[in-house]
């Protein structure tokens, strides 16, 4: 009754603080922000402009003295001051009129992140008058996100492949067995994009129009039919715009190199994967999630390439966030994975 009550009134809250993307979950009422962990900066005045996807419209289109930041950029933290205001931002923009308990929150953190930016982390949602914080890694939140089985005795492999990182991990009764951590992921495939289509067209395009060729045409195997693809960009030789078109083919070859590295550190960490667990892995596959494992045929690729199932999470872009949220309504997987400092 008392249980009842409590949630009714309290506002707990589920964060996944991604190198691209944050989420927000709240208990009772499921995800309420989804946007990308981007502050826009003025350096005159060192003050927030904008967060989030208002912040992402600025990039590249700034003038000087307004700076867009991926303050979370390669899974560590990158800008301490402008998480911790970027998180304070989130949580703020949650609050309803009616709550007047302070929230519990569970945080999906990147695996290498250091204690102090631990602390900086829960420093910031206490601060957001947060009552109490539970950490929890992202590749464990994925997991529960995804369904997988985690607190049996059995290895479940997960590989999330986000913005700024690629985590890989094998998880079994509840704990993380092993992980690999690496700084390429879904960003990179944009640079690489770009880098590409310089060396190739003579042609300069923006990081958001990489990332929108990369959705449309990207992929890691050949696809059934082929694809092709207007690009606008601004011609190195002449200065002046001009517009090109590319091919699937085209950009799978941009991509080939960041697609391998995620595909080697995959195999790596198989290769360090105790034999039991490695015998469940071939029975039950492999996740992937997180919004890089969109790319096209990735999930071909990967089980071409290891000659596992290869299954993607149902909704990639959400497992942390559902994830830390199912932890939250979970005492006792709280009191499992959920790391009080
Ligand atoms: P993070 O957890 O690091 O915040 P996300 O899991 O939110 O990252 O994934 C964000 C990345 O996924 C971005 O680089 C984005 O471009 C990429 N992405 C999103 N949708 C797709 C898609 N359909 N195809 C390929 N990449 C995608
Ligand atoms: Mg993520």
């Amino acid at each position: 009754m008392f249980r009842k009550f409590y949630n009714w009134l309290s506002n707990d809250l589920a964060i996944d603080l991604g190198t691209a993307n944050t989420l927000v979950f709240i208990k009772g009422k499921g995800i309420v922000i989804r946007e990308p962990s981007i502050v826009a900066i003025d350096t005159k005045t060192n003050r927030i402009q904008a967060v989030g996807s208002e912040a992402k419209q600025m990039l590249g289109k700034t003038p000087a003295n307004i700076v867009a930041i991926r303050p979370m950029k390669d899974g560590v933290i990158a800008d301490f001051e402008i998480t911790e205001k970027m998180l304070e931002y989130f949580i703020k923009r949650t609050k309803t009129n009616n709550t007047f308990l302070k929230p519990r929150i569970v945080i999906g953190i990147p695996s290498e992140i250091t204690q102090v930016e631990r602390r900086a982390v829960k420093d910031a949602a206490l601060r957001a008058r947060a009552s109490e914080v539970f950490l929890v890694e992202q590749a464990m939140a994925a997991a529960i996100g995804a369904e997988l089985p985690i607190t049996e005795p059995g290895g479940n492999m997960i590989i999330d492949i986000g913005g700024g990182t690629t985590d890989v991990a094998i998880i079994s009764l509840s704990g993380i067995v092993i992980s690999q951590s690496i700084r390429v992921a879904s960003n990179e495939m944009d640079e690489a994009i770009i880098q590409y289509l310089k060396k190739k067209y003579n042609i300069l395009i923006g990081e958001r129009s990489a990332e929108q060729i990369k959705i449309q045409i990207g992929s890691a195997f050949p696809l059934e039919e082929t694809m092709e693809m207007e690009i606008k960009g601004r011609d190195l030789t002449r200065g002046i715009p001009k517009t090109i078109s590319v091919t699937d083919s085209e950009i799978r070859e941009a991509l080939e190199e960041v697609v391998t590295k995620i595909i080697d550190v995959a195999k790596f960490t198989l290769e360090k994967t105790p034999p039991e667990l490695a015998a469940d892995i071939v029975d039950r596959g492999v996740i992937l999630t997180g919004g890089g494992s969109l790319l096209k045929n990735l999930d071909i690729r990967i089980r071409e390439e290891t000659g596992l199932p290869v299954f993607i999470a149902e909704d990639p872009l959400s497992s942390v966030v559902t994830g830390a949220g199912l932890i939250l309504e979970n005492i006792d997987l709280l009191q499992r994975v959920g790391q009080s400092n």
